[in-house]
């Protein structure tokens, strides 16, 4: 238990409050997922408390920090360094919090594109990074949040959905994988 109160205390030395804020709302979240679909309880608290943890870095200093962990660098993460956070993130969860787990990682480096066939983690930290308390950007909320608690892959489909409208609408860039992602989340929603 006290590993992740020093997790905590360091985040919130490192974070701004409000990315502090969205952290602990991510991990409580992610713990009431965990509890609903009978997924680790631990790993869920920490990887909601680890997925942002590169996200302090402005955009050049995130790509330094890449270089120096060898981590490679596709076209779109070059056009948008902040991409980087969740390989980055995945990354500093070990060297920087010494949380060794893979499926930790994992549900770390995949919280901002998703992919396809997600882990259980995965799709926790994906739809709780969308829905935890403090968010209030996203208009279908008020839908996705209970449907997080009914049917998961649904919910990443619709979640996939949105977010693939907005960036085509508002000329984002969109990761291969994201598309990926929804169309294996669109094919399984239809079958
Ligand atoms: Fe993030
Ligand atoms: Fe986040």
């Amino acid at each position: 238990m006290t590993d992740i109160f020093e997790i905590r205390n360091q985040l919130q030395q490192r974070l701004k409050p409000h990315r502090y804020e969205h952290t602990l709302g991510v991990s409580y979240t992610a713990v009431c997922l965990a509890m609903r679909y009978g997924c680790d309880l631990k790993q869920a608290e920490l990887a909601g408390l680890l997925h942002d943890c590169a996200r302090q870095y402005k955009a050049d200093e995130m790509i330094k920090q890449c270089q120096k962990y060898q981590i490679d660098i596709s076209e779109a993460e070059r056009q948008n360094p902040l991409l980087l956070h969740a390989k980055l993130g995945a990354q500093m969860a070990s060297s920087e919090y010494h949380v060794e787990d893979p499926v930790i990682a994992s549900a770390i480096r995949y919280h901002t594109t998703g992919r396809p066939d997600m882990t259980l983690l995965e799709k926790i930290i994906y739809l709780a990074d969308y829905i935890e308390p403090r968010r209030d950007q996203a208009p279908d909320l008020d839908i996705v949040r209970p449907l997080a608690f009914q049917d998961l892959d649904r919910c990443i489909y619709q979640v996939m959905k949105h977010i693939l409208e907005y960036l085509d609408q508002t000329g984002g860039i969109i990761d291969d994988t994201t598309r990926q992602a929804y169309q294996y989340y669109k094919e399984k929603e239809n079958n």
